[in-house]
């Protein structure tokens, strides 16, 4: 029987972000500071058997899509195998993983055999210079690397993710690039005023529309979307793939909110901007039955704000994670 879970706003909610750990390669200067964050040990991190337990849980429920994130997701040893072995859970049809792209040269070939169904790679420049400045690592030809590896899977959408930081002379209208001469989506994401995003001024997709114009001519509004988040998007004469935008600020669709997330210490958050949702680690360490599992999570689910409030100032529960922690 397919289930179907609705919150208490009677939104459909089928797609679960998981972080499988708040680990990272980079130290994005929006997301993370220097020093790293404090890390946890790994007995406060969920076990891929732990995850596996919970997703299963999920999928009774009505999720179907679980997206794999951290921190970096390609730190955790072989994540392939939990990969491949999510994907095999009765319900669920699409396993796909958002990546910095260090080490996907090396997995891609792996979580292609596992059967991922996507992966979208963050970059934010393809200024070698910049890139070391924005996150604080020389490593831009191995995410290159990692790019040109994932290519080579044309059977798996490729997005790039790109966060603008509103300085005017980082130049991101460049990367868009990447769309016309491969097939592959370039999406621009509006920061968040998040943990350290909260320190950057958002650059509006009204003002990066406005320079993609300029260098790409007239646009197109596309009916078709790929794949079925919060992105809207455009096409331009001669590219390949697509233009998007998710507009979290700019343009906000909390509307059509269908998504929580997995902390990587087992805390399902059912709010991007808020500490408010139900702790998992808990009650399977507890040991807790599938069926209580079940219950707070429909609980929480049911209490799952109605909307984001980042334009205006309210500090009540308000997110102390970085985003690292919760996974983007
Ligand atoms: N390390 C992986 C990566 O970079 O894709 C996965 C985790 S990262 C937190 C997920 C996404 O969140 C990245 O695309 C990153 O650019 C984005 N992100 C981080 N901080 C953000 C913020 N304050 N506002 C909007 N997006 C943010
Ligand atoms: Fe790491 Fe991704 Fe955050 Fe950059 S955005 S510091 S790659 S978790």
């Amino acid at each position: 029987m397919i289930s179907v879970m609705t919150d208490g706003c009677g939104r459909e909610i089928d797609y679960v972000r998981i972080s499988v750990t708040d680990r990272c390669s980079l130290r994005c200067i929006y997301c993370m500071p220097e020093e790293g964050i404090r890390s946890v040990s790994h007995t406060e991190i969920l076990s891929f058997d732990e995850i596996e337990r919970l997703v299963s849980v999920f999928a009774s429920l009505g999720i179907t899509k679980i997206k794999l994130t951290g921190g970096e997701p390609l730190v955790r040893k072989d994540i392939a195998v939990p990969a491949g072995r999510l994907k095999r859970i009765n319900g669920i049809c699409q396993v796909t993983m958002t990546t910095n792209g260090i080490g996907l040269a090396k997995q891609m070939e792996a979580l292609a055999g596992a059967g991922i169904n996507g992966i979208n790679l963050s970059l934010d420049t393809l200024n070698p210079e910049v890139f070391a400045r924005i996150t604080r690592r020389r490593a831009f030809d191995q995410v290159m690397e990692g790019f040109y590896a994932a290519l080579q899977y044309p059977q798996i959408p490729l997005k790039i993710n790109c966060v603008p930081m509103g300085i005017p002379e980082r130049n991101v209208t460049e990367l868009a690039v990447l769309a016309k001469k491969y097939p592959v989506h370039v999406r621009y994401i509006e920061m968040m005023p998040i943990g350290f995003g909260r320190q950057f001024q958002y650059c509006s997709e009204d003002t990066i529309l406005e320079n993609l114009v300029k260098c790409y001519g007239p646009w197109r509004t596309c009916d078709k979307k790929p794949g079925n988040g919060p992105g809207h998007y455009i096409s331009f004469a001669g590219f390949q793939g697509k233009i998007g935008f998710i507009s979290a600020i700019s343009h906000k669709f909390c509307d059509s909110c269908n998504r929580v997330r997995l902390t990587s210490q087992g805390f399902l958050k059912t709010c991007l901007q808020y500490d408010t949702g139900a702790d998992m680690r808990h009650l399977l360490r507890g040991g807790a039955s599938d069926e209580e599992i079940r219950e707070t999570v429909r609980t929480a689910i049911m209490q799952k704000p109605v909307s984001h409030q980042f334009t205006e100032n309210v500090k009540e529960h308000e997110e102390a994670h970085t985003m690292s922690q919760i996974g983007g």
